[in-house]
């Protein structure tokens, strides 16, 4: 079998021929597009000896990102199962460098990572290469606790990638809500019961959405899932660090212990959750937006994601409904499904545009103010 290697176009720090100062760049790394499962190498850099639970969807991701992106890379993860159960004392199944760092702080910890290792190739005490640094934290510890550290991430000019495996719960203490949680869903904060069936009443946060339109020097921000579409969320890690600068991938996780199914249906559910529209695959590079997967036509059932999960048991037919209603209002009405939730027939109205109008209809200033009285 021929394993394609990984091309690398490194030149971390270029010499200025007049000044002879040497300058460091963003530089982009033309990682190969995997085509088959042939072209996935074969090399290992997540193993075997973690605790994860069976039919772990996030273990996966763990597992495909990195060897997406090679032996060359240093890993920074945050408080989450992925630290917990990869991190039994003294043993971890990373084979490349990584360092916990807090719950909150995926973002932060990338920038200093990558900071880092910029120094020490300014001051020459490493050799200068390029070298990936990715950063992963949970949907509470990035979508929730940790977002403005990945705000902050996503403004500066270093080569990093943040990587937010979403298991809809804060899965490591025992299946808390998060912002990230589906709508309905039963967890040890939102459990169902004779006066209110639904605890877990928000709609799920759009993070990739917020993320994408918010920073517009990020070039590149996607969602992914591990399980579906085949090879769709390697290819993405690889052209998130192709394409240089701070990027982000939103990946949905399966999760058997906390959606309450059994694990050989993780793969199973996240190809549904994908096919059912309620997570849209999409990616942003440059601000373009693409779909990795069109969920407008042929969208599968909702239900027959939500059915096979014991945390949506207790569910009724008009809940079914509600949530259909609400996977179709995004991808039949939403200018762009799944990342901004303007409808097409409507026109932004700038804040100029509505200060005109008022001075137009002073009846609408006279209106506000008899309203403050
Ligand atoms: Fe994976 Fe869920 Fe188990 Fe955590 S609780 S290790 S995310 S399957
Ligand atoms: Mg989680």
């Amino acid at each position: 079998m021929t394993v394609p290697e990984v091309k690398e176009s490194v030149e971390m720090a270029v010499q200025d021929a007049a000044t002879g100062q040497t300058k460091l760049t963003t530089t982009t790394t033309d990682f190969q597009r995997i085509r088959s499962v042939r072209q996935i190498p074969l090399e290992e850099l997540y193993t075997s000896g973690h605790r994860t639970c069976q039919g772990c969807e996030s273990a996966m991701v763990m597992r495909d990102f990195v060897k997406a992106s090679g032996p060359r890379t240093v890993v920074t993860g945050s408080t989450g199962c992925m630290y917990v159960a990869n991190t039994s004392y003294m043993t971890t199944p990373w084979i490349v460098p990584w360092m916990h760092t807090q719950l909150g702080a995926g973002g932060s910890s990338a920038i200093g990572m990558a900071a880092g290792l910029r120094a020490l190739m300014r001051k020459g005490k490493i050799a200068k290469e390029k070298i990936n640094v990715i950063s992963f934290c949970g949907d509470l510890g990035g979508g929730d606790m940790g977002l403005g550290g990945i705000s902050s991430a996503l403004q500066t000019d270093l080569d990093l990638l943040v990587i937010l495996y979403d298991n809809e719960s804060a899965a490591n203490t025992d299946i808390q809500a998060t912002g990230m949680t589906t709508y309905g869903a039963q967890t040890t904060f939102t459990p169902p019961g004779k006066e209110h069936r639904i605890m877990q009443r928000r709609w799920k946060k759009n993070v990739a959405g917020m993320l994408a339109v918010g920073h517009p020097t990020c070039r590149y921000v996607a969602t992914a899932c591990a399980a579906f579409p085949p090879l769709d969320f390697l290819n993405k890690v690889r052209r998130a660090l192709s394409v240089g600068g701070p990027t982000f991938i939103h990946s949905f996780d399966p999760c058997p212990k906390g959606w309450d199914y059994h694990p050989r249906y993780s793969h199973e559910l996240g190809e549904l959750g994908i096919r059912s529209g309620i997570f849209p695959l999409w990616e942003m590079e440059n601000g373009k937006v693409t779909y990795t997967f069109d969920a407008r036509k042929n969208r599968v059932p909702v239900r027959e994601y939500l059915e096979k999960q014991g945390r949506f048991a207790h569910l009724i037919d008009e809940d079914y409904d509600y949530i259909q209603g609400m996977v179709d209002k995004m991808w039949d009405e939403w200018a762009i499904p799944g990342v901004i939730p303007f409808l097409p027939a409507q026109t932004p109205v700038t804040v100029a545009q509505a200060g005109s109008a008022a001075a137009e209809d002073p009846a609408a200033g006279e209106g506000s103010a008899d309203e403050e009285a």
